[in-house]
């Protein structure tokens, strides 16, 4: 980048909202995969407008442009991977609107999930998608990646939450898709396209959101059991027999090991799998609901059953399941993590096959994660440094999806792309619709200046 631009940059910008300096640089160099490519500044808007003239700038000159919300990204999405410009929402994260007779919110993107959720339930509102990051990670990255997390079962995923967008296009201009109100059908469905575009076709500045009501009361279960092939079939049965809880996550024997260290009252050593189970809304649902699932599991009579006494042992069970992530890493230095989804009567034809696979290629491979839909975290450990081991690994991540697919399922159910799976794409997109895509990225983005090396497969595989 050279200095006529860095100067123009300032100019729209004002001088301490250019970020230059090499330790400032690295800031936002890297994401929860743990790569680390520097970009050539980073820009710290705080307006629309601002934004808008970043990338005119940028499509004049032709440098990359990559919006970063908190860099907690599992696939690459806001690395600097072509060098270029980082626009980091960080100044952005006001709540613009909490309308509680309609129940919509109006938010800049770089808001902090969490935070959102605490501020509406003082008006008792919810916004469901609730990623086990969501005390750090940004509403724009969620709207980027079209983020899930546990309550997905009941309530679905983001893009189920964005009803509208204000966005910058690569040529600046300024455009405002969908609605404020219940309904809307009105020309084409822009705000679907651009939820889950991964920051390769238009940088979101604001969010409308739709609300629900807060739920009055919720009950949380945790099911022990000595085979993952029961507590597996147990999920698809859980939901057959009508009933709906707004979380169904399980972890394997590993899993549960990673995290033992952060339980105060850990499951015995002999406990194969862990299922974790809640139900919300009235009062009276969630009693005749979870009446309902104690005679259903003690019928079954395949594990043993806690319900948490209270909110205490309901955050300790929380903290074990949204510290998974970090927690692996204390078996291995490196991971490869994926996030697939298979029709959830299929979780136990996956898991058994993970246990084969792990066998055959002599790695350690765990699981856990959103069982209720499907979408299922797999974990394979290795050390990086150790090239034929990372190999091995590699061979597992690309069994891995093509066994999902024969499934009848998808290589990503929230984590999206970005650069770790671009390679894969072509094994699930047949080639007219990944050419249609294609075609839509260039009309958005005829100079390639939005997060370029993303999405699209042309990097290799990590
Ligand atoms: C411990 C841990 C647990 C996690 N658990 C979950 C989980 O349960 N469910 C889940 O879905 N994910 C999970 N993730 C992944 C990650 O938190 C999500 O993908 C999240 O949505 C990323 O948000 P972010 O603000 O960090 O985005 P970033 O990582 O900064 O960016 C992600 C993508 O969004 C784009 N982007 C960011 N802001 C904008 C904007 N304003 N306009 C356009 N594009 C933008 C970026 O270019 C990039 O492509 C987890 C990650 C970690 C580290």
């Amino acid at each position: 980048m050279n200095k006529q631009i860095l100067k123009e940059l300032r100019a729209i910008l004002g001088k301490d909202s250019l970020l230059t300096a090499w330790e400032e640089r690295a800031c936002c160099s890297y994401d929860a995969t743990g790569q680390s490519f520097l970009p050539d500044a980073v820009a710290l808007p705080e307006t629309t407008e601002q934004i808008a003239a970043l990338v005119r700038l940028a499509n004049e000159y032709r440098f990359p442009v990559i919006p970063r919300g908190a860099g907690s990204g599992a696939t690459g999405g806001a690395l600097p991977v072509k060098g270029g410009l980082v626009i980091s929402f960080n100044r952005m994260r006001r709540i613009l609107e909490i309308d509680t007779a309609n129940m919509i919110a109006v938010v800049e993107p770089g808001l902090v999930t969490g935070e959102l959720q605490a501020a509406l339930k003082q008006h008792g509102l919810m916004y469901p998608p609730d990623p086990a990051s969501l005390k750090f990670c940004s509403l724009g990255g969620n709207a980027a990646e079209c983020a899930g997390g546990p309550s997905a079962v009941k309530y679905g995923v983001t893009r189920d939450y964005i009803i509208g967008l204000e966005a910058v296009l690569a040529t600046g201009e300024i455009i405002k898709t969908g609605v404020r109100t219940e309904k809307g059908v009105v020309g084409y469905d822009l705000t679907r396209l651009l939820i889950g575009s991964e920051g390769t076709l238009a940088l979101f500045t604001k969010l409308i959101l739709r609300l629900l009501p807060l739920p009055a009361a919720k009950s949380t279960f945790l099911l022990s059991f000595s085979s993952l092939a029961e507590a597996t079939k147990l999920v698809a049965e859980i939901l057959s027999a009508g009933l709906l809880p707004c979380t169904l996550e399980y972890m394997d024997r590993t899993a549960i090991a990673a995290v033992r260290s952060r339980l105060s009252s850990p499951p015995a050593e002999d406990v194969a799998a862990l299922l974790l189970v809640e139900f919300d809304g009235s009062t009276d649902e969630v009693a005749q609901q979870s009446k309902q699932f104690t005679a259903f599991v003690e019928q079954k009579n395949n594990c043993s059953l806690r319900q948490a006494a209270n909110e205490e042992e309901t955050t300790e069970l929380w903290q074990a399941r949204r510290s998974i992530s970090p927690a692996v890493l204390s078996l291995r230095p490196h991971k490869i993590a994926e996030d697939v989804v298979v029709p959830r009567s299929n979780i136990p034809d996956l898991v058994a096959f993970l246990e084969r696979l792990a066998d055959e290629l002599q790695l350690l491979i765990l699981s856990f994660g959103h069982a209720g839909d499907g979408n299922i975290h797999v974990n394979i450990m290795l050390d990086k440094s150790n090239k034929e081991e990372h190999q091995r690994g590699l061979q597992a991540k690309e069994r891995l999806f093509r066994f999902v697919l024969s499934l009848g399922g998808t290589l990503s159910g929230e984590h999206g792309i970005g650069i770790t799976k671009a390679a894969f794409l072509p094994l699930e997109i047949n080639p007219p619709t990944l050419e249609l895509m294609w075609r839509l990225k260039q009309l958005f983005d005829p100079n390639g200046i939005l997060n370029p090396g993303k999405v699209f497969p042309d990097l290799p595989v990590t």
